[in-house]
């Protein structure tokens, strides 16, 4: 089996003070697949709190906090991450571009905040999408070929975007009850296989390819989980020899879990050590998973 740790969110307003607290202890065990909108835009902490307490802000407000910040601009932060890369304790990740949607007439989508959605579209982000990829590849001295979108919300229009700049994907997969856009995206012997592991009421542990992109669900690691869920869904895979992907926010470690007296990142390193008693396990990257050979 091969276990993957996904790590969300992380941008230029982050500090190497907190990430290498939230990293610490962590990445000695199993390397983190950093997933990062290169060109953030506007006060990410400031509109993350809001959006995680569920409280109300101006959407005016919103739109105009619309400064980009590139990630190569924090150079203590971008020095500090290469230093993990060279140590192969980290892989590189792109997470959306700048994390926001500004199509206002799209409408919320219930649990979610379709705001940060930001491949979630009607609009072609290709443009965007090889810029962005461009910068962090060469920042990073790596072909980026891994892609989690914000919000794990993305539609054909953001998917065509991923294909035509030769980027993979983490997320959850489609409802197969959508079948038109399921062939459309992942084609009709990915669509198939995926119905038989549904029959089988297990989740598709493998990658699979379309039109030379990668595929690959996660498993969701938030204070409100049940841990005991998690380590199920990880014997499935462990037992299908498949992928493990959790896919976390280290902004959240500090957060406590809602059922148990525990924070996020006890939870998780509870999780690796639940891993470990495993024989053939792969501690890996989105990154290394998913580069050309
Ligand atoms: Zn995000």
């Amino acid at each position: 089996m091969k276990f993957i740790i996904r790590d969300d969110d992380v941008n230029y307003h982050y500090t190497v003070d907190q990430l290498s607290r939230w990293y610490s202890g962590i990445i000695d065990m199993c390397p983190i697949s950093v997933c990062i909108p290169a060109f953030i835009k506007g006060d990410f902490f400031k509109w993350n709190r809001l959006a995680e307490n569920h409280i109300p802000y101006s959407a005016d407000e919103w739109l105009n906090d619309n400064t980009v910040y590139k990630l190569g601009d924090n150079y203590v932060l971008t020095a500090y991450l290469k230093r993990l890369l060279v140590q192969h304790k980290i892989g590189i990740s792109m997470h959306g571009v700048s994390h926001r949607n500004d199509e206002m007439e799209l409408e919320e989508v219930k649990h979610n905040y379709i705001r940060g959605a930001e491949f979630y579209t009607n609009r072609d982000y290709t443009r965007e999408l090889y810029e962005a990829k461009s910068y962090l590849s060469e920042l990073f001295g790596v072909e980026v070929c891994s892609f989690t979108p914000p919000q794990n919300m993305i539609n054909i229009k953001g998917l065509n975007a991923l294909k035509a700049n030769n980027l993979s994907l983490c997320t959850d997969f489609l409802s197969l009850r959508n079948w038109d856009d399921c062939i459309k995206s992942y084609g009709i012997i990915n669509y198939v296989k995926l119905c038989y592991y549904k029959l089988k009421k297990e989740q598709y542990p493998y990658v699979f390819h379309h039109h030379r992109m990668g595929f690959v669900r996660h498993c969701r690691l938030q204070p409100g989980r049940d841990i005991g869920a998690i380590k199920q869904e990880l014997n499935s895979v462990y037992k299908n020899n498949g992928i493990f992907v959790l896919s976390t926010h280290s902004y959240g470690f500090d957060f406590k879990m809602e059922s148990y007296n525990m924070t996020m990142k006890e939870a998780l390193l509870d999780i690796i050590k639940y891993s470990k008693q495993f024989d053939n396990v792969e501690y890996t990257t989105l990154h290394d998973i998913f580069k050309k050979k």
